[in-house]
């Protein structure tokens, strides 16, 4: 039960939002900050429309320390759940260390000139938190998230130990665009375009972008392309699960997708080294973005489903000797619109926040110090899910993954 200032009023941050308004016996009173503070009235009123609930707004540049504590002090925020884009993440961290808030988001920091995917510079914060008494808890979407909390459920009521994880993303949804990203255009590209990376028997083996992929048969989804790529979770499931021997991620993509990937790529549309454009100095990728849908205006347009889970394999609980199971959410892209006016990919990512959070304000996980989601007990995030829209399901598979 507290106060909450979510920043970031995008796609993500709209989800979020709903869905505390939806649980005000916990969120007691929200603000939403953002760049622009029209985004922010405009999701107030849609939230005050669908719930009933009055959430406040404000205008903020979060890149500015000083006038986020501020903002932070004058809203009274217990918390402050960051989902604005991850160059805010070390800004915003560093402003509830002057304000004395706690802190969480759904991805890792980044610098705008490196597209590294690492936490160290968050871990780095470590003594900080602990010393200040506050939280932080890092990387509360779905992946990373959900799929960081599967794999503790999983090691905590069925598996003693992980040898090998695979973390499969599913999007069987389609919004009729020729190309368009479901989240910030700018992140996706900078994501799907960096090498693949994958962790195997104590080292990472690179490979080049999109160069493995496997016709994996989804659950409800059925047949789709998935492409081995590196993902966050990959270095803090490996640091914190130390017997990890291999832990892997893939995601789903279509040709058309691939195709225009490949192009804008070839040209040099998404590279993120400044080029002189018109006597002025421009990220191609950021110019990109710019021209790109918006993917907080997708949300009527996409039809399907995502499917989203972890195959992992291990030692079970029981003694039975290996075991390897899967556990997954499916959601719907309509149910999804109809319930908070946005497509699944923001409210699998938004859903969590709110769940991550309140797992804060429920004092489940209040504890001084930086946290990774699978360091934190998975029990009642896991009923959260089942109860908030996104309920999951685990089956046992044959035997490990063949591909
Ligand atoms: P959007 O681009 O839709 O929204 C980001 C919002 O952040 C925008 O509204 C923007 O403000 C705001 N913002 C940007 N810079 C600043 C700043 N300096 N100060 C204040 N506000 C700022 O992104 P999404 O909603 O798609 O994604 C949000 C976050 O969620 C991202 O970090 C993304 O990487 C993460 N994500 C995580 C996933 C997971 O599963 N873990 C999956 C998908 C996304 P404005 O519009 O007001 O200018």
């Amino acid at each position: 039960m507290g106060k909450t200032l979510v920043i970031g009023a995008g796609g993500v941050g709209s989800v979020a939002v709903h869905k505390m308004a939806m649980n005000s016996d916990i969120f007691t009173d929200i603000t939403l900050a953002s760049r622009r503070k029209f985004k922010c009235d405009d999701i107030a009123k849609s939230v005050k429309e669908r719930t009933g609930v009055e959430i406040k707004t404000a205008e903020i540049d979060a890149m500015d320390v000083e006038a986020t504590a501020a903002l932070i002090k004058q809203v009274g925020a217990d918390l402050v759940v960051n989902l604005a884009l991850p160059y805010q993440d070390l800004a915003i961290m560093d402003a509830c260390l002057k304000a004395g808030a706690n802190y969480l988001d759904t991805a890792n920091y980044e610098p705008e000139d490196e597209a590294k995917f690492e936490y160290h510079w968050q871990w780095a914060y470590q003594d900080k938190f602990k010393e200040a008494g506050l939280t932080a808890i890092l990387g509360s979407g779905f992946d990373p998230g959900v799929t960081s909390v599967f794999a503790t459920w999983l090691r905590k009521h069925k598996l003693d130990s992980i040898r090998q994880i695979d973390i499969l993303d599913c999007n069987g949804g389609d919004n009729g665009k020729a190309f368009a990203t479901n989240f910030n255009p700018e992140i996706n590209i900078r994501e799907v375009t960096a090498p693949a990376r994958h962790w195997e028997n104590g080292v990472w083996v690179e490979s080049p972008a999109m160069t493995h992929n496997y016709k994996f048969d989804f659950p409800v989804v059925g047949e789709k392309n998935m492409y081995l790529m590196y993902h966050e979770e990959l270095e803090s499931l490996k640091t914190h699960f130390p017997e990890i021997q291999r832990a892997r991620f893939w995601m789903t993509f279509g040709d058309a997708y691939i195709n225009h990937v490949t192009v804008l790529q070839n040209i040099g549309m998404t590279s993120i080294e400044p080029v002189m454009h018109d006597g002025k100095e421009i990220i191609p990728l950021q110019f990109l973005a710019s021209v790109l849908p918006d993917p907080s205006d997708l949300g009527e347009l996409t039809k399907g489903k995502t499917c989203i889970g972890d195959i992992a394999t291990g030692n079970a609980k029981d003694g039975a000797g290996e075991k390897t199971y899967y556990i997954y959410n499916i959601c719907d892209h309509e149910e999804c619109y109809a319930e908070v006016g946005s497509q699944a990919v923001a409210y699998t990512t938004g859903v969590p926040a709110m769940i991550g959070a309140a797992q804060f304000l429920k004092d489940n996980w209040a504890q001084p110090g930086v946290w990774n989601m699978e360091q934190l007990d998975p029990d009642d995030f896991m009923d959260m899910l089942n109860n908030h829209g996104l309920p999951w399901e685990v089956k046992e598979l044959d035997g490990p993954v063949q591909f």
